[in-house]
């Protein structure tokens, strides 16, 4: 590991100051997965700037009924929280579903957003990866591609971003609360984080010295009916291989409302614009979810070894919806 400065910051100014003065400076708060990448020397901070002391821990409802997760608020603790657990389930259920309650213990709202891809080849050194060293090559394109992208791939990188939280927080239209050295900025979900194109060393649109304050939920009556369902290799401690999060509204059989996201199928929670779209209005029955899972999947790529996520994912998206509407319809 590369030797570092450890920086304890005290409050926001000192912290966006000393990120700020240091190009090569990170933040860190529960460290979970920074920690690991500094150990394998992916990641080589000249300085870490402790922020576990600022005021980000809270998780309350503001005043216009949305609900504010504060940025440093651990995991475990908003999972549990009877604000989601009541309001967006969904969000509870995708969280609980990740890592293992120790980490979830210790990890936090931003870290996990800001979590990077679980690629073999970019924990490898000694393996090209323009993600880690731009320019490098990709030996996931020709290597070993199982646990890999299908939608919105590159030629650089097909990478997939692993948090579960994500894939909720995309369905619910979060927004996430960020401040800079230039003042303060709101960034919908969505645009958070990037697809890798020609930059796939940049996961977010987070600036170097940008800090997140809190993650914003607005809300969202009908969210109280949404599901998480995740495939995974073994039922704990391990990344989706496809996950599906719904949201989801009937009047009569008829969807009144629907938000679909996928994970584990590209370098960002993949919200399913087109799926939504051929469902808004329509009958809920399986041969529409299958109509629109195969819309959505349509622009898929398979490498030599994640072929079978194009099927599962087309799946996964039937029978989340299937759950959703029988439980509507009960
Ligand atoms: Fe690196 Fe992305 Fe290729 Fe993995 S898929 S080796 S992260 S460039």
């Amino acid at each position: 590991m590369r030797a570092f400065t450890y920086t304890r910051a005290t409050d926001e100014q000192a912290a966006l100051n000393a990120v700020f003065r240091n190009p090569e400076a990170k933040f860190i708060g529960g460290g979970t997965n920074l920690v690991d990448l500094m150990r394998e020397e992916v990641e080589r901070p000249s300085e870490v700037v402790d922020i576990n002391a600022l005021p980000f821990k809270q998780i309350n409802e503001l005043p216009d009924g949305s609900v504010r997760l504060g940025a440093l608020a651990r995991n475990s603790h908003t999972a549990n929280h009877p604000l989601l657990r009541q309001r967006y389930p969904v969000l509870t259920q995708a969280m609980l579903s990740a890592a293992s309650p120790q980490l979830r213990n210790l990890a936090t709202n931003a870290g996990n957003l800001l979590q990077r891809t679980r690629c073999y080849y970019f924990y490898d050194i000694t393996a090209p990866c323009n993600k880690r060293q731009p320019g490098s090559g990709c030996a996931a394109i020709h290597g070993v591609n199982r646990i890999h992208a299908i939608l919105g791939t590159s030629e650089q990188c097909i990478a997939t971003h692993p948090s579960d939280m994500a894939v909720a927080l995309a369905v619910l239209d979060a927004v996430v609360q960020v401040q800079g050295s230039n003042g303060g900025r709101s960034i919908p979900i969505e645009k958070f984080h990037r697809l890798p194109g020609d930059t796939p060393e940049q996961d977010t649109n987070l600036g170097h010295d940008e800090l997140i304050t809190s993650i914003d939920l607005p809300a969202l009556p009908f969210a109280t009916n949404s599901l998480y369902l995740k495939v995974r290799d073994r039922p704990s401690f391990a990344f989706a291989l496809v996950s599906v999060a719904v949201v989801l509204e009937l009047e009569d059989d008829k969807i009144k409302n629907v938000r679909l996201a996928l994970g584990g199928v590209a370098h960002k929670p993949w919200r399913a614009h087109t799926a939504e779209q051929a469902l808004l209005g329509a009958s809920a029955t399986a041969e529409n979810f299958r109509q629109a899972a195969e819309a959505e999947l349509q622009t898929a790529i398979a490498y030599e070894h994640n072929a079978f996520k194009i099927e599962l994912a087309k799946r996964t998206i039937v029978r989340a919806l299937t759950t959703l509407a029988e439980r509507n319809l009960a």
